[in-house]
């Protein structure tokens, strides 16, 4: 007999967990089932042991300017087996927290991976559970280099399985996630090199970010390889070297690290049984109420290839049990203006529209931009530059900011407060009345 609930949901990542757990705080049956480690991705491979490796790499930048600023230190290099069993250890600890918080409010968790085996009925291994609806948060995963050679390559996951910081690192890709890698494995002292497939990186946000990030990046010591299309993948005694479709072949490395892109987990899902169809990408296809092709089966983060961040994932999953459990009929996630950070060195923050995109939307003529550009007080002592660069969009008569992007200490921090103030309506007068905080770097977005 199968085991009955109201809601179901496939995976324990971070719109499963959040989506399950308002559900049930209105009353649902619902069912959690993970076949990995409770989290997801984001807990287990992403932000957070992300995060933890950007600080240190932060601290490792900070101590080259605390002799800038007088203090005499004795580094002895990085304990890199205690950082990684300090950041493993912390990890583990949100994997029970997960699990504790899921018990709290009344969410059976199960282990194991979940298929469809029939419209309402899902089977994990000999179990079969029925619900009235289904979520499908299963994320995604880093895509496969596909090359001659590229099984010896290694991914984001791999990534947080290094046990020491290699010598030397090729990381392939120009998405955040491979400028993000760059930056960490530099800093803590690899010698990296990163290979693009075209002139720049982050492509697909403000083009003055993709430039600040170039820079940044040759900055801090990486080789930067344009137009670069893998060809072949192969060892060269202890290390590795890549062939380029157009013949150049790479100097060789410990390690490449490919961060081509990510795609969604659905291969084994079992969807055709459900009704459920795919995009063109082969994500899987929702409305704007998450709603999939089946009329009881959402879906919800990575997995429908929208804004692939944690807290969108997060908000798409309340949303929807706020909608389904909580009589809030009009609730869903509003995908325009959700700001975000890119953990560069310096960090990068981004709201709203591109200059590109606004000029698309709005015309030419109605698209203002007013930009600053600025080394921070703070390297006013240091031997290090980074500069901080920074960007307005805005549009119409009345100014209203469209776009608001940043590259520069302290970006990671700042964007979150005027992301408000876009996602509000504001006008570039309403950023002109506010008064500076002074001396900071934000102040540079109301004194424009
Ligand atoms: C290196 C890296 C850094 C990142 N940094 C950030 C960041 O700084 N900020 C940010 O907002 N986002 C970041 N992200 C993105 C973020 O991690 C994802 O957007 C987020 O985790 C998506 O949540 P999700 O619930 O859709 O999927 P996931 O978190 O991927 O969860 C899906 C879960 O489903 C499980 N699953 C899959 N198939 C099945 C099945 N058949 N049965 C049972 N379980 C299944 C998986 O095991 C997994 O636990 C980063 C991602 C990466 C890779």
């Amino acid at each position: 007999m199968p085991e009955n609930y109201d809601l179901a949901v496939i995976g324990g990542g971070s719109g499963g967990l959040a989506c399950a757990q308002r559900a049930a705080q209105y009353g649902a049956r619902a069912v959690v089932i993970e076949s990995g480690r409770l989290g997801g991705t984001c807990v287990n491979v992403g932000c957070v042991p992300k995060k933890v490796m950007w600080n240190a790499a932060e601290l490792a930048a900070g101590l080259e300017d605390a002799a800038d600023y007088g203090f005499a230190l004795d580094v002895r290099g990085l304990d890199f087996g205690a950082l990684k069993a300090k950041r493993d250890a912390y990890v583990a600890r949100l994997n029970d927290i997960y699990a504790q918080n899921l018990d709290r409010r009344g969410v059976a968790l199960v282990r194991g991976r979940a298929r469809f085996a029939g419209t309402h009925e899902l089977a994990v291994g000999e179990r079969r559970l029925r619900a009235e609806r289904i979520v499908i948060a299963t994320g995604g995963r880093p895509q496969r280099a596909l090359f001659p050679g590229g099984e010896r390559c290694i991914d984001s996951d791999g990534f947080f399985g290094l046990e020491a910081v290699p010598a030397r690192t090729l990381i392939a890709g120009s998405g955040y996630v491979a400028v993000e890698l760059a930056g960490i494995l530099a800093a803590l002292g690899s010698e990296v090199t990163l290979a693009i497939r075209y002139d720049s990186v982050l492509r697909s946000f403000d083009a003055m970010l993709g430039a600040g990030a170039m820079r940044a990046l040759r900055e801090s010591g990486i080789e930067i390889v344009t137009a670069a299309r893998a060809a072949s993948l192969a060892t060269k005694g202890d290390a590795l070297e890549l062939t380029l479709e157009d013949g150049r072949v790479l100097p060789p490395v410990d390690y490449l690290l490919w961060a081509a892109g990510r795609e969604p987990a659905v291969d084994d899902l079992g969807l055709a049984l459900a009704g459920v169809e795919l995009d063109a990408t082969g994500f899987v296809k929702v409305d704007a109420w998450q709603q999939t092709s089946a009329a009881h089966v959402f879906a919800i983060g990575d997995v429908t290839g929208r804004l692939p961040l944690t807290p969108v994932a997060i908000a798409a999953g309340r949303r929807l049990s706020d909608r389904l459990y909580g009589g809030m009929t009009g609730r869903h996630l509003d995908y325009e203006n959700v700001p975000t950070v890119i953990f560069t060195h310096p960090p990068i923050g981004t709201v709203g529209l591109t200059e590109a995109e606004a000029r698309a939307r709005h015309g030419d003529a109605a698209v203002r931009t007013y930009t600053s550009g600025f080394v921070p007080m703070y390297h006013a002592l240091t031997a290090r530059k980074p500069r901080a660069e920074m960007k307005l969009v805005v549009a119409g008569p009345d100014e209203r900011i469209v776009g608001l992007h940043v590259i520069g200490e302290g970006a990671d921090e700042m964007l979150q407060g005027f992301a408000v103030a876009v996602r509000m309506g504001a006008r570039k007068r309403d950023f002109d009345d506010t008064v500076a905080i002074h001396p900071t770097s934000a102040e540079e977005f109301v004194t424009m």
